[in-house]
């Protein structure tokens, strides 16, 4: 079998060389939403002025230097590539990556439940094929593809739905080469299922991401994980109900200075707009936006002492190389 490197990667816009990616956000949403609920509930949403806002927001956002965004917006945080692709059709002078996946912390969507293993009777997994899809055709029957996968495991821990998705993801990525990303709890150290999973099923670490494990401060636990080849997610910048501003900023400043920023990426986990909050509860969370990294992150690690090479491979050289396989 002949492998040629890939250096480019699939955006909203369509592909890009993995060179001319820049700064990088490694997980920030446009949108989440629950689509059953905003139907049945919800007096907030209005397409035109969430379009509008979003764009607005993203503009600002690529004002201050930042190239791409990487969105791990999937089946089940309301996934819309064609509303995104709209608003990335207004700001074009920012990439947008997109995933595909399944985010669920305990079953599997009501979609899949008799669709697969575990229906009557044993179907052959039928998530596998539409993910690989959504990397080589597009998504929702657009030319919009996927560059990497997406799956979740949270306070439930390993339940039956979590490893189905998680095996399912794992095998397209063997499928394709596309690179995994995986939401994590680190209060319930869901990292060791993941490790365990992942490791069965033969994927490398250098090709996984663990989400939100910047949520710890954790120097030895994370820096392990570093040295084990994990890319790791500090990516909740501004959440600072879970973990405050400086505890986010000495965690990466100690693993930096251990030599690990190779093994690091920044973001905020961020959305233009997400249905999870009450509208009235944003005050509470003052610096959870897309610029909290550009105003007061950067700095503050520069002020003390990560040299800029450092903060660059962790917003330019690790997003790149994540990307690129061969
Ligand atoms: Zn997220």
């Amino acid at each position: 079998m002949t492998t040629t490197p890939v250096t480019e990667v699939e955006t909203v816009r369509g592909p890009v060389p993995t060179a001319e990616l820049g700064t990088t956000l490694m997980h920030e949403h446009v949108f989440v939403l629950t689509p059953d609920s905003q139907t049945n509930w919800s007096d907030e949403w209005d397409e035109e002025t969430k379009v509008a806002e979003a764009i607005d927001k993203l503009t600002q956002l690529a004002e201050v230097g930042v190239r791409t965004i990487v969105d791990p917006t999937v089946d089940g945080l309301g996934r819309d590539i064609r509303r995104v692709a709209r608003v990335n059709e207004a700001v074009p002078q920012l990439n947008i990556v997109a995933a595909t996946g399944v985010y669920t912390y305990a079953d599997v969507p009501g979609f899949f439940a008799e669709r697969g293993p575990g229906a009557l009777p044993d179907l052959p997994e039928p998530m596998i094929d539409l993910f690989v899809r959504d990397i080589r055709e597009g998504i929702q029957g657009t030319g919009v593809k996927a560059a990497f996968f997406k799956c979740a495991i949270d306070h439930h821990g390993l339940t039956v739905g979590v490893e189905r998705v998680m095996r399912a993801v794992a095998r397209a990525h063997a499928e394709t080469g596309a690179p995994i990303m995986v939401h994590n709890r680190p209060a319930g150290n869901t990292m060791a299922e993941v490790r365990r999973v992942l490791g069965e099923e033969g994927v490398d670490p250098r090709r996984v991401q663990l989400a939100h494990v910047g949520d710890s401060t954790d120097a030895d636990m994370l820096a392990g994980l570093a040295e084990e080849g994990y890319l790791l997610g500090m990516d909740r910048f501004g959440i600072d109900a879970i973990l405050g501003f400086e505890d986010r900023v000495a965690t990466v400043v100690e693993l930096c200075r251990r030599g690990w920023s190779s093994r690091l990426v920044l973001a905020h986990d961020a959305a233009c707009y997400i249905d999870w909050l009450q509208p009235d509860l944003k005050p509470f969370l003052p610096n959870w936006h897309y610029l909290h990294i550009h105003n007061d992150v950067v700095p503050a690690l520069l002020e003390r002492g990560v040299p800029q090479d450092q903060v660059d491979e962790m917003l330019i050289h690790n997003p790149r190389t994540w990307f690129e396989r061969t």
